[in-house]
């Protein structure tokens, strides 16, 4: 990396926790990558000092910022303007800044379609269901209708949010159950189950047996990278895609958004891989 100076730009991540964020690793290498001269840190933000935290992006003319948990919602209430896509999801995850005045985007649900794009799927005229009713799922509802699924089904454990999330997918959103996962092409786990350590991962969204040869079956969840989901897709013949393609492509977004360079996305693969086997 340049060894920062006076004229080097700064991006940052806010989070609570942020420590453990990936962003960071991915976003240095790609600027090393490209030879910006840039730098990506991470900064804790206490639930609620969202507003404060942007008053100093603007005082600092900080260039480029992530926002995760637990500020997405607050952010996208706190920023100058909104991008169609973050007003839908009331929610932002990647802020640019044109001299004090802040624009929110939300680059997850493009991300995800983009990760799916890298190998090789289309979701075009899929009938998808996403099961999960969260901010990710949220995301990746829009998306999929936004890239021209023929349909995206929502199964949820709680049917009041599966509601406000297949509202999300102009036209050809509904809430399903777990009977219309046999039909699905594909098949998006956006819950938090597999999460975690291995004793916990082998925990499945699903019942296995729905699933099938010829279908995708995509996990958003990347810590552990092989989720008792993606086991369980291989071993019915499906294809697995994992969750780390979605943070990858959706921090390449950001990147190119905030620098205008084309993000170096293979880097910013390895540099992930690379840090999440140490
Ligand atoms: P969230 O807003 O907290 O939503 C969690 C969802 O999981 C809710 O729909 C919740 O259902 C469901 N859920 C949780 N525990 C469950 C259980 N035991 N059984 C059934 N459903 C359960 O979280 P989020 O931000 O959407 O994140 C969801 C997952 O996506 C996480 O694993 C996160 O790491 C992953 N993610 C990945 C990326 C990526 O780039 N790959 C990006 C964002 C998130 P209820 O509504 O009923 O509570």
């Amino acid at each position: 990396m340049k060894r920062p100076s006076g004229a080097t730009q700064v991006a940052a991540v806010i989070g609570h926790p942020v420590r453990h964020s990936l962003s960071p690793v991915l976003h240095n290498a790609a600027f090393e990558a490209c030879d910006l001269d840039w730098v990506y840190v991470a900064l804790d933000v206490e639930p609620g000092a969202a507003p404060a935290a942007l008053t100093g992006v603007r005082a600092l003319g900080i260039r480029g910022l992530n926002v995760t948990m637990p500020h997405k919602t607050d952010v996208a209430h706190a920023v100058d303007r909104l991008t169609p896509e973050a007003q839908a999801l009331d929610a932002v995850n990647c802020v640019t800044n044109h001299d004090g005045d802040l624009i929110g985007h939300n680059t997850d649900g493009p991300g995800f379609v983009d990760s799916l794009r890298a190998e090789g799927i289309d979701v075009h005229a899929m009938a998808c269901v996403v099961l999960g009713a969260g901010g990710a799922a949220r995301a990746v509802v829009r998306s999929l209708a936004d890239a021209g699924a023929r349909e995206v089904v929502v199964v949820n454990r709680t049917a009041g949010k599966a509601a406000v999330a297949a509202a999300l997918a102009d036209g050809v959103g509904r809430v399903g159950s777990t009977a219309d996962l046999a039909g699905a092409d594909l098949i998006v786990n956006a819950t938090s189950v597999g999460m975690g350590d291995p004793a916990t991962s082998a925990a499945l969204p699903l019942e296995p047996h729905v699933l099938r040869a010829g279908q995708v079956v995509a996990d958003l969840v990347y810590h552990p990278l092989e989720t008792g989901l993606l086991v369980a897709a291989r071993q019915a013949g499906a294809t697995p895609v994992g969750g780390l393609g979605m943070l990858v492509h959706q921090a390449g977004r950001a990147f190119s958004l905030w620098t205008g360079v084309a993000a170096p996305i293979d880097t910013m693969m390895d540099a992930a891989l690379a840090h999440l086997a140490r």
